[in-house]
C-alpha cells in the first residue's frame, strides 16, 4: 500500500480539517510566539488545550457534530467581518464606491464622482435618498501627450 492510501485509510471515517481546525493552529501558533517572549504558565496551558483540541476534532468520528462546529465558527466570523466587507471592497476596487444603503441596508455599487464631497444617491431598492460623503473621485487621464 502507498503512503497515500494508508493515510486515506486511517483517515477514513474521521473528520479531518475545516476552518476551525485552520483558526486553533494560527492561535496556537501566535501564542507559542508570545510565549517565547513572556514565558507564561498560563499560555501553555492553553496551548497545551488547543493542541487537545486540534487533535481531537481532527480525528473525530462525529462528523455532524464537527461540522457543526464549524458553521457557528463561520457564522461567527461572518459577523464580525462583515461590517468590513464595504472596506475590503473600496480598497480593492478602486473605480467604484461601495456603500450600505442607511435605510434598507442593501449594498451599493456607485460610479466615481468627478468631485470629492457630499453626494445624495437613491437606493434602487427601497428608492430612499442616501447621504454620503465620497472621498475617491475620478482621474483624468491622459490617453496622447500633445
Ligand atoms: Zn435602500
Amino acid at each position: 500500500m502507498k503512503i497515500n492510501a494508508k493515510i486515506q485509510k486511517f483517515m477514513n471515517g474521521k473528520y479531518g480539517p475545516d476552518q476551525l481546525y485552520i483558526l486553533l493552529i494560527i492561535l496556537y501558533f501566535i501564542l507559542f510566539f508570545i510565549n517565547l517572549f513572556i514565558n507564561s504558565y498560563i499560555i501553555s496551558i492553553i496551548e497545551i488545550i488547543i493542541v487537545f483540541i486540534t487533535f481531537y476534532r481532527f480525528f473525530s468520528k462525529n462528523i455532524y457534530k464537527r461540522s457543526k462546529e464549524n458553521q457557528k465558527y463561520l457564522r461567527i466570523k461572518n459577523k464580525i467581518t462583515k461590517p468590513f466587507f464595504n472596506v475590503k471592497r473600496n480598497y480593492k476596487d478602486k473605480n467604484h464606491i461601495y456603500k450600505k444603503c442607511h435605510h434598507c441596508k442593501t449594498t451599493l455599487k456607485l460610479p466615481l464622482p468627478n468631485k470629492r464631497g457630499i453626494k445624495h444617491v437613491i437606493c434602487p431598492e427601497c428608492k430612499k435618498r442616501n447621504t454620503i460623503l465620497v472621498l475617491k473621485k475620478q482621474k483624468i487621464k491622459v490617453i496622447k501627450k500633445h
